[in-house]
């Protein structure tokens, strides 16, 4: 029996561990934390708990497959939950409470300026066909440029408007800022600011609004729970605690791992690590050529970000998903690009009490806040500047909701980019990994099937087709096409 090995269960890993389950390997997945998740684990505070990162669930149709290729129905798994209202918007002059049915946007953007809702139906079905052609290509390896040549990247070539941005193709539709930042800020999703994502990405906030956003009950972490049984129900192991040390590499092909000081061969190895830093610390660098660390140092990656999970003996009015907007929006992502901190801070927050009662005893609740910064490429002290950026984001939310937080504070973790690296293995911090700029997309991102070693496969954010929960999901289906 053909003996696999995965190195790391955040949901990269786990739905390779699903998609491989069914196929009689010898499985083992090795997650060097005491639980599964990554990125995307649960965090608890006595009686209050949190997802770690991920909150926002979409393109649901990708996790169903997953679900699917390990003999299972998500449905059936897990409790999902559709939302009625998308987000609220906080804008300075203007509040976005957006809503799962067009209809209703349409009518809340005419009522904001007339003309707005016609933008809104035109972007709307714009996405439509650009969904349809590029849905496809998402869905396939993409190893090389003559790929490029396949007749359905070809068919998608006219909607690729490559010389546009996220910003620069909705001004297209309508050039209000608010109308633009209210359906361009999920380019943070992958970590870039609208007016850096290439225009491609407009279709994120189409799949909100048109498939809708999900929340499964007890966090989007119960995902990585779900897939971590399923897959020992299959006859896979989760092995917690185990840090892989080492990728034993002889001639250009894969042997085995290096466990806690001890040997075992493999006969494939999937990496789910964050690309980059596996690159660095897992294989000796004399086995690479294209991804040296001196050639990684180089690429461009993604903005990080400073967390706050308060635990509260009170219950607030914010949306399931809320954001606050910065004064200066366009000057606070510019800003963002060019690795600089300003006070004039965007705030995302996330109230799931609003949805689900498991977060929090009643009457408390557990907020989520996530602001963007810079990854670790800037110079900044965060030893002193996290504590300067808590009380800035505190006062932020006390002023412009006209409430009181710090005396409800019960319970409270912070994660700024020094701890992304450090305790969670993720290269500069930069949570969403390499950036998604055309030059580090498609067969310029690190392939499902490594270019570089025989026998090692990728899967997670750093990887094809790219970061965010239903690309990562993507990467291990891509997977079923190699092993
Ligand atoms: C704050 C935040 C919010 C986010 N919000 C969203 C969202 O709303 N929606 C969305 O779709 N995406 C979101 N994302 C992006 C993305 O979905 C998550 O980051 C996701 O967890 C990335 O999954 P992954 O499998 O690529 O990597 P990870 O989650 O990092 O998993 C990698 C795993 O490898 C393990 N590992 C590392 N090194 C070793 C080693 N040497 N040996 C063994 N194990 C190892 C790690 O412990 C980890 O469990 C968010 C990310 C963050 C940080």
């Amino acid at each position: 029996m053909k003996k696999v090995a995965i190195i790391g269960a955040g949901p990269g890993g786990l739905a390779a561990g699903m998609v491989l389950s069914k196929k009689g390997y010898d499985l083992h997945i090795f997650e060097k934390d005491n639980q599964v998740g990554g990125r995307s684990k649960r965090l608890s505070l006595g009686d209050y708990h949190f997802d770690i990162g991920p909150t926002f669930l979409m393109y649901l149709e990708i996790l169903e497959e997953v679900f699917q290729k390990a003999g299972y129905d998500v449905h059936k798994e897990l409790d999902l939950m559709r939302l009625e209202q998308l987000y609220t918007l906080m804008f300075n002059d203007v509040t976005f409470n957006m809503s799962k049915d067009p209809i209703e946007n349409i009518k809340m953007y005419e009522k904001y300026q007339p003309g707005m809702g016609k933008s809104y139906e035109k972007w709307f079905s714009a996405q439509r066909r650009k969904l349809n052609v590029f849905a496809p290509i998402l869905k396939k390896p993409f190893p090389n440029a003559l790929h490029y040549l396949r007749p359905d990247v070809l068919k998608a070539a006219p909607y690729l408007h490559p010389f546009k941005s996220v910003y620069s193709l909705l001004k297209t539709f309508n050039p209000n800022e608010n109308f633009i930042h209210s359906l361009s800020f999920q380019a943070k999703y992958l970590g870039m600011a609208s007016y850096q994502a290439p225009s491609f990405f407009t279709i994120l906030p189409y799949l909100e609004h048109a498939l809708g956003l999900y929340h499964v009950r007890g966090g989007l972490n119960q995902i990585n729970h779900k897939m971590a049984e399923l897959i020992e129900k299959n006859g896979g192991k989760v092995h917690l605690n185990r840090q892989v040390e080492e990728i034993i590499v002889e001639k250009g092909s894969m042997k085995g791992l290096r466990i806690h000081g001890e040997y075992m061969p493999f006969d494939e190895v999937i990496i789910n690590a964050d690309f980059a830093y596996a690159m660095n610390h897992l294989i000796k660098e004399d086995h690479l050529k294209k991804y040296t660390p001196l050639k990684l140092e180089k690429k461009k990656y993604s903005v990080s970000t400073f967390m706050l999970y308060l635990g509260l003996d009170k219950e607030y009015d914010f949306s399931h998903h809320e954001i606050l907007f910065s004064k200066d929006y366009e000057s606070y992502l510019k800003g963002l690009t060019q690795n600089e901190i300003t006070d004039d801070i965007s705030v995302y927050i996330h109230n799931p009490i609003r949805t689900d009662d498991t977060y929090a005893p009643k009457g408390h609740s557990s907020l989520f806040l996530l602001v963007p910064v810079p990854n670790l490429t800037a110079d900044v002290d965060w030893s002193t500047y996290r504590e300067h950026l808590k009380e800035v984001t505190l006062d932020l939310i006390e002023k412009r909701h006209q409430i009181d937080l710090r005396s409800h504070i019960k319970a409270i973790h912070m994660i700024d980019p020094t701890q992304w690296k450090d305790d969670y293995n993720v290269y500069q911090g930069a949570v969403f990994n390499l950036a998604h700029n055309l030059p580090q997309m498609l067969n310029r991102r690190p392939q499902n099937k490594f270019e570089e070693i025989k026998h090692v496969y990728l899967v997670g954010g750093g990887t094809h087709p790219g970061s965010g929960l239903p690309t990562i999901y993507q990467s291990a289906l891509i997977l079923d096409k190699y092993l």
